[in-house]
């Protein structure tokens, strides 16, 4: 496993804040990882698990604890007749072009979404109106007592953006899914429409961690936060982008409180002017 003391996690978040992490630890296997949280549990310790880092913001300096990166976790396995089995580390993206060299058919939205299985699984990722939890087949993870869970994934309960998993903690280990066989120019050609409709839409040039909040049933919260003129509006080099208002970008090294600041702002100034109280999507870290 490798170790790291005091270590900065401006690489492993998508925003790109300077937070130090007391430990940051990355396992290389999943009994290495059962083997450490069982330690750290015993010491009572404190302990965040991380992905892609494309779904958290790191809103104080300092992350008082151990920080265990999943990243290492990533070996998956995809047969020709659809039948995929990944580790929680697994990108996403990297199992979408995987699936799509293939002709599989079920992954193509998940091309440009940059975090991993286990974060996707427990924040129910999804796009174009399709989830992750639509096309999982068995998901096993460790609960609250370190037990190692395997369950059909439509018995765990889910909905838009969000799932059991993420409500108590539970970690994720490794996924099955089944795709079918798809015609594989028809796929590449939505694949390709979509990362084009993505780049024209989102501020993929600064650092982000995609939609800030959910949308509210019915309504688009960038559409929301737009219309109260907040495109461009900005907090020591935090920013409601201007492409998209329900993104906020770091165009000018921002640290994490200011972004978090910005969010909270945004989502004062809907509740006053609209009565909408937004969701948050994404996890606030503090420390
Ligand atoms: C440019 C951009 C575009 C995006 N577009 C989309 C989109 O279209 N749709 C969408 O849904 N999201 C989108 N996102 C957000 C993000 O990529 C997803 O939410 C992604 O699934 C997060 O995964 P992650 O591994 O990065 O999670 P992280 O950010 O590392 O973690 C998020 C949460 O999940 C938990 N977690 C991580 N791994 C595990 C695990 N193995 N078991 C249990 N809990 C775990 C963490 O503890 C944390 O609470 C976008 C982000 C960016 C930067």
């Amino acid at each position: 496993m490798k170790i790291k003391k005091d270590f900065d996690l401006v690489n492993n978040n998508t925003y790109k804040v300077h937070t130090i992490a007391d430990y940051f630890m990355v396992p290389e296997s999943i009994s290495e990882l059962i083997t450490l949280l069982k330690e750290l549990k015993e010491k009572n310790a404190k302990y965040l698990i991380l992905g892609g880092g494309s779904n958290i913001l790191f809103a104080t300096p300092r992350y008082s604890g151990y920080v265990i990166s999943l990243k290492e976790l990533h070996n998956y396995t995809v047969s020709k007749d659809g039948h995929i089995s990944a580790e929680c580390g697994v990108m996403l993206p990297v199992l979408a072009r995987k699936a799509l060299d293939l002709g599989l058919e079920g992954l193509e939205w998940a091309l440009g979404i940059p975090g991993t299985i286990g974060g996707s699984v427990a924040g129910n990722a999804g796009a174009y109106l399709c989830d992750i939890f639509t096309i999982l087949d068995e998901v096993t993870y460790l609960d609250e007592n370190l037990n190692i869970v395997t369950q059909k994934a439509k018995d765990i309960p889910h909905e838009y953006r969000h799932s059991v998993i993420k409500d108590h903690h539970y970690i994720v280990l490794k996924i099955t899914m089944n795709l079918k066989k798809g015609n594989k120019e028809e796929l590449e050609s939505l694949a390709k429409d979509r990362a084009l409709r993505r780049s024209s839409t989102q501020p993929l040039d600064y650092p982000n961690a995609g939609s800030v909040f959910r949308n509210p049933e019915g309504l688009f919260a960038g559409k929301l936060i737009e219309d109260l003129g907040l495109k461009g509006y900005n907090i020591n080099g935090a920013m409601v982008s201007k492409l998209h208002a329900n993104f906020i970008i770091n165009y000018a090294n921002a640290q994490g409180q200011d972004i978090a600041k910005l969010i909270y702002y945004v989502k004062d100034q809907v509740k006053e002017k609209y009565n909408i109280d937004l969701i948050i999507e994404q996890i606030i870290e503090r420390g």
